[in-house]
């Protein structure tokens, strides 16, 4: 079985069980969530960071983590979920975190949450919302609407061109023995 595919059916769970239990917390949550929180207030209170901040936990282990260093690197997709998901990917040696819970100050922006899918992190705790980033400047509202939109209609101008080229590359390592999938 691929490493996604499990997880993958996990997700399908259909959505009225899923917010049948999206506020069900566990004894050990709130204390991740204030280390998270923690995280935010220590590095946005004394350097550039912007006010986030993220953990990974694995069996009760921290096991990653990050804040928003994106001035700092000089990297737009420094958010600290996605340092945080680096971090605890490298320390589990493994790009699969199925079996991780992702505790962040601030709901995951659109980036971040696509890289929890991509990570396969089945849960999220979060303290502030988009509604509250928007307050103090942190709108991600545009790229949510953006995403729905079919690529012709996104105020980002893409074009397509040469898929039969690329498609040839894709047929290649589809037939590749060796291929790993993930
Ligand atoms: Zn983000």
């Amino acid at each position: 079985m691929r490493p996604g595919a499990s997880s993958l059916g996990a997700l399908s769970v259909p959505l009225e069980k899923r917010l049948s239990v999206s506020h069900h917390f566990f004894m050990d949550d709130l204390d991740f969530l204030r280390k998270a929180i923690a995280l935010a207030e220590e590095h946005s209170l004394s350097s550039t960071a912007g006010p986030f901040g993220a953990l990974i936990v694995r069996n009760g282990e921290v096991v990653g983590e990050g804040w928003n260093r994106v001035v700092e690197k000089r990297d737009p997709t420094a958010h600290a979920e996605i340092l945080a998901i680096r971090e605890a990917a490298n320390h589990i040696g493994t790009h699969v975190l199925e079996d991780t819970v992702l505790y962040s100050s601030c709901e995951p922006c659109p980036m971040c949450l696509a890289a929890i899918y991509w990570a396969r992190i089945p849960r999220v705790v979060f303290a502030t919302d988009a509604e509250d980033a928007r307050a103090i400047g942190f709108d991600d509202a545009l790229i949510a609407q953006e995403l729905v939109l079919p690529w012709e209609a996104r105020s980002i101008q893409s074009s397509q061109a040469l898929r039969d080229e690329g498609k040839e590359i894709m047929e290649k390592w589809k037939r590749k023995p060796d291929r790993t999938e993930y």
